[in-house]
């Protein structure tokens, strides 16, 4: 059996950048945390201004995650109580759960075997009682945009982007993030950038963003501070209710010193990606569904599904890499996995989608930092092609 202690750790994030070290001692010494204390310049508002800059959009509010993010878009659309909002059935609980929160309804549609949106029961479901649309690039899997935005921009239904684990990742040369009303982004550890916790959302649109900065918690003429948009907030003055979803300096401090490590983090985590995708497709148990045509993706992880077999076949496929050393989560075979459609029972009604369920009965996820080499990343290939061989191959020549 191969040894495990020489595989690669997946879980642990990467150093955060020492340049950052000077900035936080200096706000560790002057104790100013709070975004709006200093009179400009605070480092929420110089990330917001070169985040904004890096995707070429006109406006960024950073918050205390991507799930406020998600929040404050659907309120800052200004939609009624009891709308109606459509997102994929396959994204992470926290995308239906910022619906609700936002005293929305939150109407689930069916995804394909390659993850992304089946375009025709999206059609079907975004009929009028549709208010908004949230598209969730899942692990940076893109839908297509295109036909997404013109079926939207037909019944002029606003789209908002989870981009929350997609930072990097294009379609058709432009960045996710920006191609719909709103886009949001996470910096919780397990994404690009890694503050531990935060989000930022990102728009173009400056009546939106002056809804959103207010309700974020820019109490009274705090606002101010936030440049170009005094005519867009003037109107919304005492209007509208103060959520406190800000972010701190410290965590701004930390995703600024990032911001210049994501081209590569990007190539990094395409090219360990791509070397095991193909690896993975040589097999007959495995396969990594090919990206649409117009998608270029920054991926930290991968997902395969496992073909023509059991469900106990992959109980044991799971323990078998386990104990190769590489951890193997099965979207739908946990109890609790966040990711599965059936264990959101907070929905105000159960639905079933019985082409996504299939997907995530087979659809395997593994982590796949971008810091590892492609030695490490050939070591992952062997690991999950021993215990697919081990799996499948014992299974199938004394039956089962
Ligand atoms: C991580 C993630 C979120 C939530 O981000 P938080 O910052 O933890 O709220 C939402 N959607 C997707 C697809 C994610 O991967």
């Amino acid at each position: 059996m191969t040894q495990t202690s020489n595989m690669p750790d997946m879980h642990q994030a990467e150093a955060i950048p020492a340049s950052v070290r000077a900035e936080v001692d200096r706000l560790l010494q002057t104790g100013d945390l709070f975004r709006y204390t200093a009179a400009e310049n605070s480092p929420v508002t110089l990330l917001e201004q070169e985040f904004a800059a890096a995707m070429g959009s006109k406006f960024a509010l950073a918050v205390s995650s991507c799930s406020a993010a998600l929040f404050l878009s659907l309120k800052a659309l200004g939609l009624p109580r009891d709308a109606r909002v459509l997102i994929p059935g396959f994204t992470f609980a926290a995308v239906p759960s910022a619906v609700i929160h936002a005293d929305c309804i939150p109407v689930l549609c069916e995804v394909g075997d390659n993850y992304r949106i089946d375009i025709a029961d999206f059609d079907r479901r975004l009929d009028h009682s549709i208010d908004a649309v949230i598209v969730s690039h899942m692990r940076g899997h893109t839908s297509d945009m295109d036909a997404i935005l013109d079926l939207c921009a037909k019944r002029n239904v606003p789209v908002v982007e989870d981009a929350a684990h997609s930072l990097g990742t294009t379609w058709n040369g432009r960045k996710i993030g920006t191609l719909g009303r709103v886009g949001c982004f996470s910096f919780q550890s397990y994404k690009l950038l890694n503050a531990g916790e935060g989000g930022i959302l990102i728009t173009d649109d400056a009546d939106l963003v002056a809804r959103a900065v207010i309700m974020s918690g820019a109490y009274e003429h705090n606002w101010k501070k936030h440049t170009g948009l005094s005519e867009a907030f003037e109107a919304w003055q005492n209007k509208l209710p103060l959520y406190n979803l800000r972010l701190s300096n410290l965590s701004a401090a930390i995703i600024r010193a990032q911001i210049g490590e994501i081209p590569r983090r990007v190539m990094d985590g395409r090219r360990n990606h791509d070397a095991l995708a193909s690896a993975l497709n040589q097999t007959l148990w495995m396969t990594v569904p090919d990206a649409l045509a117009g998608e270029s993706r920054a991926p930290d992880s991968i997902q395969f599904n496992l073909v023509d077999v059991t469900d106990a076949e992959c109980k044991s496929f799971i323990t078998n890499a386990d104990r190769l050393g590489v951890k193997v989560q099965l979207f739908g075979l946990s109890k609790d996995n966040a990711r599965a459609f059936w264990n959101w029972e907070f929905l105000p009604e159960q639905v079933e989608l019985p082409q996504t369920r299939r997907m995530l009965m087979r659809a395997c996820d593994v982590r796949l930092p971008a810091k590892l080499t492609l030695e490490d990343v050939e070591k992952v290939a062997q690991a999950l092609i021993s215990a697919a061989s081990q799996t499948f191959e014992e299974t199938r020549q004394f039956g089962t």
